[in-house]
């Protein structure tokens, strides 16, 4: 008999807590990686970094399993279907893995554990992406924070009494397996891109200033390890204890991470709606021309387009950069922020449906801890602040001095506290 373990947002062989149970199983483990044809038929371009990040870690995984005479089996199916060859060609005793807090994450694992239980499978699933799950901080209550502040000193106080550690299992065996290749990305019907997978490590460099310099998109100056975080090629845990011994503000981040997944989990139906619902009575313009030049960085606002652009070249921008474009799409063109959100999802190498939902709230004035809705980003006021040499508007945006602005920044003003007042007072 054998245990697998499914590998899911948890890409890595160290510290990989669901992992470390199933080699303390007593049984062999078969490693598996399902590309799931449910999440992967939804990608409409075949030119994605993230699909092909996957792929180079995996590669990767496999060559360092085959030194231990073994490897990582790949599927390309509905996760339904591929447990059901699995059950036949295995003899399963247990499937392993880690929790997933997305509500088609939390679905689909239902529905699998059901699968595998009617064949008499067990299914154990583990805590591992984030340091602090669920409920695991809470009011005294016991109800969820929806404000970051008492969050987050919450969140450092549990970490006090209960410490985390390192999950190693020394002694762990893997099904034995002749080396073999995993599906080719053409197999799986994508493309090779431009995405280059490097172990992933802190700097310390730049978290010990990140305190100085995150807010300045021409320095560069943060950690670009939101992907490995999302698709765990690095430990949560040992981002955690770096920002503990480095840097306090960049711990802050950490734990606005897990503050937006905790606020997923309990408050699922932020995917679609707005967190406070009276904001769902805003009537957003919508204009699909307006919609398309943000797109494409042509708003004729020289750091809003200059970020989009940088977000559709890399597929990475930076945090500054996302919040004035975020607001611009919101308040000054007055489309629903479920537009650019969803944009986003295409576009970011790091999305994640926590923070990207979160953080796009939380531009809109709609979400849980968001800025008051009358405070409006001026992106000319953001630039004198955070850009003012122009550096990163002309390294995105060299042809800036053209352009002919969307709309004018004082009449968009109005027009969004117009707007956003008449919906506010529906409640
Ligand atoms: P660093 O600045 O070095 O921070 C370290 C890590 O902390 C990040 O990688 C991320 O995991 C976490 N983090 C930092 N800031 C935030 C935040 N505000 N909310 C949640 N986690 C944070 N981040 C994503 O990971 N995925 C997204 O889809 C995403 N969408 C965003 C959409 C908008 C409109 C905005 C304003 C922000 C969004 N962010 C998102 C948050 C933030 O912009 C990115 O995490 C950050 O820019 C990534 O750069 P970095 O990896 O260099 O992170």
């Amino acid at each position: 008999k054998v245990v697998i373990f499914w590998f899911r947002r948890d890409l890595r062989l160290d510290d990989n807590v669901g992992l470390t149970h199933a080699l303390k199983s007593g049984f062999r483990v078969l490693p598996v990686f399902i590309f799931d044809t449910t999440i992967l038929n939804l990608l409409e371009n075949k030119y994605d970094r993230r699909v092909d990040y996957i792929h180079q870690v995996l590669t990767l995984m496999n060559e360092q399993l085959h030194q231990h005479g073994s490897g990582i089996k790949t599927f390309h199916g509905t996760p339904s279907e591929v447990f059901d060859t699995i059950a036949t060609t295995y003899a399963v005793e247990a499937v392993y893995c880690n929790h997933d807090y997305e509500p088609d994450a939390i679905r689909r694992d239902l529905s699998v554990k059901k699968q595998l239980s009617e064949k008499g499978i067990a299914f154990h699933s583990f805590k591992d992406q984030v340091v602090f799950e669920k409920g695991e901080v809470a009011k005294s209550d016991g109800s969820p924070y929806t404000v970051f502040t008492p969050y987050a000193k919450k969140w450092k106080e549990t970490l006090q009494i209960n410490e985390y550690s390192v999950s190693i299992a020394d002694n762990g065996k893997f099904v034995p397996m002749p080396p073999e290749q995993i599906h080719s990305l053409s197999a799986i019907g994508f493309q090779k891109t431009d995405m280059k997978f490097s172990k992933p490590s802190p700097d310390e460099s730049i978290v010990k200033n990140y305190h100085l310099y995150r807010d300045f998109p021409a320095m560069n100056l943060t950690t670009y390890l939101g992907i490995a975080l999302r698709f765990g090629t690095i430990s949560v845990r040992q981002c955690v204890d770096f920002a503990r011994k480095h840097n306090e503000t960049w711990l802050n981040e950490l734990i606005w991470r897990e503050f937006f997944m905790q606020i997923l989990y309990h408050y699922p139906q932020v995917v679609n709606t707005s967190f406070k619902p009276q904001y769902d009575f805003i009537q957003w313009r919508n204009n699909e021309e307006e919609f398309a030049r943000w797109c494409e960085g042509t708003t004729g606002y020289p750091i809003v387009d200059a970020g989009m652009r940088q977000l559709n070249e890399t597929g990475f921008m930076h945090n500054r950069v996302r919040m004035i474009v975020a607001s611009f799409l919101c308040k000054h063109l007055l489309i629903d922020w479920r537009w650019g959100e969803a944009y986003f999802a295409e576009k970011l190498n790091d999305y994640d449906l926590s923070a990207n939902n979160g953080n796009w709230q939380w531009a809109a004035g709609c979400g849980c801890d968001a800025a008051p809705y009358f405070r409006i980003f001026n992106p000319t006021a953001q630039t004198q602040k955070f850009d003012k040499n122009l550096e990163y508007t002309r390294t995105w945006n060299p042809d800036f001095e053209l352009a002919v602005p969307i709309v004018d920044h004082q009449a968009a003003r109005e027009r969004a506290l117009k707007t956003y007042g008449a919906a506010l007072k529906k409640e």
